[in-house]
């Protein structure tokens, strides 16, 4: 078989990569000319574990290539798929915009010259699919070519970090179709990937659109919930880590994605959270649970910084921070919405200088935040002269430092420790003090 995936980033690069994995001709276009060029030397753009070698070897297979030429992909190259994977960023009212869909929709309707699937694996709004269909309607009949083709919805749920596990071994595959026909090709392309009884769910196309957007809100709303129940906690004198194993191990709740921490950030939940709220809205209905649980999330942003304040009685100004994470979830560079750049650029409006250490992040961190703030060589330079060390980003190197060296470097003893990974009582023990997320505070 042979397919086309458009948009190199994160979900199109796996999709492509993993679909060569199992023997499926790929090619792989982008219009950014650099990360193709880059592509074709084995050079990622982004950071993924595995990915790079899974890349390399691909393409050596010569299973895996790469384009910026979609024009050619499409012409009469053989294709049966093309993906479309390319971003969806919020517009300013918060809908998706689809602008870079409809644009590849369109460029494929100019160039395909025999049947095909296209399928949408970006996250779009209900209603989308019918939008490329037209699209790709409109440009076949400027050609004046009748020539058969199906749409289909194929949301991506893989994770960052675990991007390759998701896609080879999904939980399962949501594949929203109109015809037999493209259903017929969706099994073909995804029969490689069921071996382990995972299941292919096909269904209408706007179900599928729809089961991205509610499975984002729906974790959305899990982390909004046990934010706003720590926050609870702590005035109350309770505990959080006990409430979640608490209520974790009620099978109908379930232990997972129920951590209290900064709020949730990245390239999707808070974006599709958006688009959903607006989606709804525009047609006359109002999704008051996620509105709530945006909010809950804007303010938890602001949970680490407000104990930062308080401790220092305001005064920042001067004081070091050494912060420990900056991507918005361990195992990735992706900086996009991290709730990191909130705290910092906080500090910083206050006075405070912050020297940072991300095992891979450090170079996105650049572009946004430039050389505002330092960045250490490693996580225990970065705490060199520190009046207090925020551990921001959950990274597995970051769970078990070495305290006595940690005090040592410190210029003050204290961690303000926004994903809940450290023992308060044995930092305690050890002369520091300590700020966790729903948990008993220090002093
Ligand atoms: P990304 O920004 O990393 O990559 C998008 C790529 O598309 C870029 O390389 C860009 O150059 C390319 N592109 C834009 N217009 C193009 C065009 N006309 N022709 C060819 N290439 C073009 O985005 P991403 O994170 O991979 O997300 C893509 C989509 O998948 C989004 O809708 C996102 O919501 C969804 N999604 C993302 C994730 C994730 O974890 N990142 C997970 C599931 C779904």
């Amino acid at each position: 078989m042979r397919i086309a995936v458009v948009g190199t980033g994160y979900v199109g690069l796996v999709t492509g990569t993993c679909f060569a994995e199992v023997g499926i001709d790929v090619t792989c276009i982008d219009i950014d000319e650099k990360k193709i060029e880059n592509l074709k030397q084995g050079v990622l753009p982004i950071y993924e574990p595995g990915l790079e070698e899974m890349v390399t070897r691909n393409a050596q297979k010569e299973r895996l290539s790469f384009s910026t030429d979609l024009a050619s992909v499409i012409r009469g190259c053989g294709c049966e798929a093309a993906f479309i994977a390319v971003g969806t960023p919020p517009g300013e009212d918060g809908s998706a915009d689809l602008k870079y869909v409809l644009a590849v929709a369109r460029q494929i309707g100019r160039h395909m010259s025999e049947y095909l699937v296209v399928v949408t694996k970006s996250t779009v709004p209900v209603g989308t699919a019918q939008k490329v269909r037209q699209a790709i309607e409109e440009e076949l009949e400027a050609r004046g070519v009748d020539i058969p083709f199906d749409v289909a919805s194929n949301p991506e749920f893989l994770k960052e970090g675990a991007a390759i596990e998701d896609f080879l071994k999904p939980d399962r595959i949501v594949v929203g179709v109109a015809s037999e026909r493209a259903e017929k090709v969706m099994k073909k392309l995804y029969k490689p990937f069921l071996m382990n009884g995972h299941p292919l769910i096909f269904m209408d196309i706007p179900s599928a659109e729809m089961t991205k957007y509610a499975a984002n809100a729906m974790l959305a709303t899990k982390i909004s919930f046990m934010n706003d129940i720590a926050n609870l906690c702590e005035i109350m004198g309770a505990d959080v880590n006990m409430v979640r194993k608490g209520i974790g191990s009620d099978a109908r709740i379930g232990n997972k994605f129920i951590y209290p921490g900064i709020g949730y950030g990245g390239s999707c939940f808070p974006k599709d959270v958006k688009a959903l709220i607006r989606t709804a809205s525009e047609n006359g209905y109002q999704m008051r649970v996620l509105q709530s649980v945006e909010e809950v999330n804007e303010r938890q942003k602001s949970v680490l910084y407000n104990k930062i304040h308080a401790h220092f009685s305001g005064d920042l100004s001067g004081k070091t921070f050494a912060v420990w994470g900056l991507s918005f979830k361990p195992k990735t560079d992706d900086m996009r919405e991290a709730p990191s750049l909130v705290i910092i650029r906080k500090l910083l409006e206050q006075g405070a200088r912050v020297k940072a250490y991300d095992p891979v992040a450090m170079e996105e961190a650049r572009h946004a935040l430039g050389e505002a703030i330092e960045y250490g060589k490693d996580e225990y330079e970065a705490l060199i002269d520190a009046d207090a060390l925020l551990l921001v980003t959950e990274w597995p190197e970051f769970r078990s430092p070495n305290f006595n060296v940690v005090a040592r470097l410190m210029r003050d003893r204290v961690v303000f420790d926004g994903r809940n990974i450290y023992d308060g009582t044995e930092l305690r023990e050890k002369g520091f003090a300590y700020y966790g997320i729903g948990v008993k505070q220090q002093v």
